[in-house]
């Protein structure tokens, strides 16, 4: 059960009659298809439709009470005795109504945003919190002003850590955010530049993501990415936790070391701590989970547990090994130009294969400056791999300065992703690395699952 119908009375008074006995509440709803029993229905106006439209689909379907905005009548089909809760916005009612579950089940809250890494850091650290503590999550990329509050309203009562994923593309949104889950703890991973069309400047970026504090408990602790030359104006103190890989953090991440499937390092706590994902910027994302589970008392030997054993949301660097043993890494989620950097960078790091390719196809919402960030990727591509292919519009100046750099690599522009595929069949053995990045439109898992 998460909540009983009189106690939703004492937060939304206005009802359509006496509520009378107990009526247990084990879920909250939007879609009023959802065959049910024991459900809230909240019907919600958007753009395109109005949830208000499908009530008496939703009372076939079993629905036990809805909120319902004051403006609007109810059909007369409705039985005069079902359940109405009056609200003034239905979108802020279900916002409001989280928040006041949040504070009834009062879990040790942690909230993560940041430009890149906060699935994966919602899943490093939910997988940490859960050796000791009873963990809900996040469930995939839930993470906006609907997935926040679906996400606090199926955590059960008896929940003790809520690690919460905050998205946001414009100011005010991690702020409202924030508000509504008052996070004990609140993680920045990294400023990037993903949104950087609606919030100006990555320092614009900076600014949104310290919107996070804005809800933040007056004891709460600040984890934050140490390196970010954005975020050097939030000053240590006992609150704050700088963690990276430069000398004056708090928890400084040393000797990182890429092997096939995992990445290990060293840090300041003087421990060496082994994480089931690739990457530099795994290690980062690890140490934010150290440092949180150290805070709620979890074990050096527990974390190193979760981490050695992660299961993270698909498609982020996961690892695959394809046709003739090809090894494939598969990062083709999403993208932005931090986070294609950083993956150029794995790859560069990788030893033991004979070719490494390249395969980045577009970085969508990069507004007026696309191509120029586009240009920062060319940058951090050196001779090493054998052959980048580039695919769609503005990932073509990748590959002219690519080319330009290195006249003797395989250099090659495509505008349709299938034409890349007779390219790579030279590459299917076990001695090559493939690496394959885009944002998510650009679908390049579709190519991927024809050599795996
Ligand atoms: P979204 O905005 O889609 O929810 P996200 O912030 O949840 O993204 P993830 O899905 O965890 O991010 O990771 C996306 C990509 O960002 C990864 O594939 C990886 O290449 C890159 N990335 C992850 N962590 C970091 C980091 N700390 N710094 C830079 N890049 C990172
Ligand atoms: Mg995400």
């Amino acid at each position: 059960m998460l909540f009983t119908l009189n106690w939703l009375q004492t937060i939304f008074p206005n009802t359509n009659g006496e509520i009378t006995g107990h009526t247990e509440i084990k879920q909250v709803i939007t879609n009023s298809r959802i065959e049910t029993s024991d459900a809230l229905f909240i019907p919600i106006i958007g753009e395109h439709f109005d949830g208000h439209d499908f009530i008496l689909q939703a009372y076939e379907n079993g629905i036990t009470a809805a909120l319902w905005d004051m403006k609007k009548s109810v059909p007369d089909q409705l039985p005069r005795d079902f359940p109405i809760f009056y609200v003034e916005d239905t979108t802020k009612a279900l916002q409001h109504l989280a928040s006041c579950y949040r504070d009834e089940v009062n879990p040790i809250v942690i909230g993560i945003t940041g430009s890149n890494g906060k699935t994966t850091t919602k899943d490093i650290v939910s997988s940490i919190t859960k050796e000791k503590y009873k963990t809900h999550f996040t469930n995939g990329n839930f993470n906006n002003e609907f997935g926040v509050p679906f996400t606090i309203l199926s955590m059960d009562r008896d929940t003790e850590v809520l690690v919460l994923e905050m998205g946001m593309s414009s100011f005010g949104e991690i702020e409202l955010l924030s508000k509504i889950a008052k996070p004990d703890y609140a993680i920045i991973t990294n400023i990037g530049e993903s949104h950087i069309e609606y919030l100006g400047s990555r320092e614009g970026i900076a600014k949104a993501k310290l919107e996070i504090t804005s809800g933040l408990k007056p004891t709460g602790k600040l984890i934050i990415d140490g390196d970010e030359a954005l975020l050097s104006h939030v000053h240590a103190n006992s609150n704050v936790k700088k963690v990276g890989f430069s000398e004056d953090n708090d928890f400084v991440i040393t000797n990182i070391q890429l092997h096939h499937h995992q990445t290990t390092f060293s840090a300041s706590d003087e421990n060496s701590y082994t994480v089931s994902l690739l990457g530099k910027h795994n290690a980062k994302n690890a140490s934010y989970g150290i440092v949180l589970g150290k805070l709620l008392d979890i074990s050096v030997e527990q974390i190193q547990h979760a981490l050695s054993s992660l299961t993270v949301t698909g498609m982020r660097f996961e690892m695959l090994t394809g046709e003739n043993g090809v090894s494939i890494i598969n990062d083709a989620y999403n993208a932005s130009p931090t986070s294609m950097i950083a993956a150029i960078q794995v790859v560069k790091e990788m030893s033991g294969f004979q070719h490494k390719v390249l395969v980045l196809g577009d970085i969508y919402e990069l507004g007026k400056d696309s191509r120029t960030l586009h240009k920062t990727v060319a940058e951090v591509i050196d001779d090493s791999p054998t052959a980048v292919y580039t695919v769609g519009e503005d990932s073509s100046v990748i590959a002219e300065i690519v080319r330009k750099k290195y006249p003797n690599l395989t250099v090659k522009h495509f505008h349709q992703k299938e034409d890349i595929l007779p390219e790579l069949k030279r590459f299917l053995s076990k001695d090559s690395l493939i690496l394959f990045k885009a944002s998510r439109g650009m679908e390049l898992e579709s190519i991927i699952d024809k050599i795996k």
